[in-house]
């Protein structure tokens, strides 16, 4: 069976706004998959379903093997740091939290803050970095307790191009080293067609799939 699977999803907001029509889709492990459209098209939706943070109207969603506690990862447009710890005592929480012993967690920060390259700002506070080097920070945090499914919408919007071409390939780099599958909403086709090897695009409305696009066939 497919690692993760919608079938036949709709979702009515409870003022009645219908967001999703009967959406199915099937992501297989270690995918990385663009959700494309544009706004309001309920790409953010869909994410908030596989997080388990709202609730199908009908349809359901099915799992091979359903993630336990720190098994998805989320990174949102909006860095959501504590601004009173420091870098590294934000990305250690996930694992404080799960109660992982200091040592192992201090460790596996220490690593992961090297791999998104902010070493030198593990005692930084968040105020004293970039939106880039914050969003770093945020897709550490997210990866720390080594998720099998990382989630992230238009994470990187609010960046300015070339930072964003830098995330882009930094996060490309820690898919390929990690087994990680990951959904990356976006409105950008570019962004989407360069990240991922699959892309499901949205109609506009209301909250259908339009295309399921493979982007991982080898240019001639
Ligand atoms: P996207 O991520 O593609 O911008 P969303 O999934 O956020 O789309 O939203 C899809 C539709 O559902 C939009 O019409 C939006 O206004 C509506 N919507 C989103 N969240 C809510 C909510 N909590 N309550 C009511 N309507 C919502
Ligand atoms: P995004 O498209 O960036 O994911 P949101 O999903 O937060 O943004 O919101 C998308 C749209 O859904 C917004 O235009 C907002 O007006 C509407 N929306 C979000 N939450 C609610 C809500 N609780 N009730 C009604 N509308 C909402």
């Amino acid at each position: 069976p497919p690692f993760l699977e919608l079938r036949g999803v709709s979702k009515r907001y409870p003022n009645g706004t219908v967001a999703l029509s009967d959406i199915s889709m099937a992501v297989g492990e270690g995918e990385f998959l663009a959700i494309v459209g544009a706004s309001g098209c309920g790409k953010s939706t869909i994410l908030r379903h596989v997080a388990g943070l709202v609730a199908p109207s009908a349809g359901d969603i099915r799992w091979s093997r359903p993630p336990a506690a720190g098994g998805i990862g989320m990174v949102f447009q909006e860095p959501t740091l504590m601004p009173w710890a420091r870098i590294q005592d934000n990305v250690r929480l996930p694992l404080d939290l799960a109660k992982v012993p200091r040592v192992e967690a201090d460790a596996r920060v220490a690593a992961l803050l090297a791999q998104v390259g902010l070493a030198d700002f593990a005692q930084a506070y968040p105020r004293e970095l970039s939106g880039g080097m914050k969003m770093r920070a945020s897709i550490a945090r997210a990866l720390v307790t080594r998720p099998r499914l990382l989630l992230m919408d238009e994470p990187f919007a609010a960046l300015d191009e070339i930072t964003r071409q830098k995330l882009n390939d930094d996060l490309l780099a820690l898919w390929g080293e990690q087994c990680f599958t990951v959904l990356f909403v976006t409105h950008s086709v570019y962004e989407g067609v360069y990240l991922a090897n699959r892309a499901i695009v949205m109609a506009p409305r209301p909250g259908r799939i339009h295309a399921d696009i493979p982007l991982d066939l080898p240019y001639p």
